[in-house]
């Protein structure tokens, strides 16, 4: 079968980085670690607060993968937009809000919570020790 290939190979090949890239971002990071430690779990249940990552219904936990420029991260690891500066802040300020009203909601319903970094990658040994000692205890 002969198909119309639209993209010239230049276009094809920087697609399919940007394929690989998603893969290895920080969610992807974590759902295959929490898979590999044995830990079953559905992903972005929007009838949970704040829609969490992963959820793990029968320990009652759930997982954020957080951007830190976007949640703002206290890691400083990136850099604030230098023009529209009041436009972000507010922006900002209101993600952050917003995500301790959904902390706050879903402790209220009995969930655990862990937020994962996305600077927390760049150690996963580090990485897994947290995932498992936040899913293992009871
Ligand atoms: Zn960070």
């Amino acid at each position: 079968m002969l198909r119309y290939d639209p993209l010239t190979p230049e276009q094809r090949s920087e697609r399919m980085s940007r394929v690989r890239a998603a893969d290895t971002k920080p969610e992807m990071l974590v759902r295959r670690m929490a898979h590999a430690l044995g830990f079953r779990y559905r992903l972005h249940v929007k009838t949970l607060p704040g829609c969490p990552d992963l959820v793990f219904s029968s320990r009652r936990k759930v997982i954020f993968v957080h951007g830190c420029f976007w949640h703002q991260h206290g890691c400083g690891r990136y850099r604030m937009p230098r023009t529209r500066k009041r436009f972000w802040n507010k922006k900002l300020k209101t993600n952050v809000q917003r995500d301790a009203e959904n902390y706050n909601q879903l402790a209220g319903a009995g969930w655990e919570v862990l937020v994962v970094w996305e600077c927390e990658v760049a150690d996963p040994v580090r990485l897994v020790g947290t995932l498992t000692s936040f899913l293992r205890c009871v």
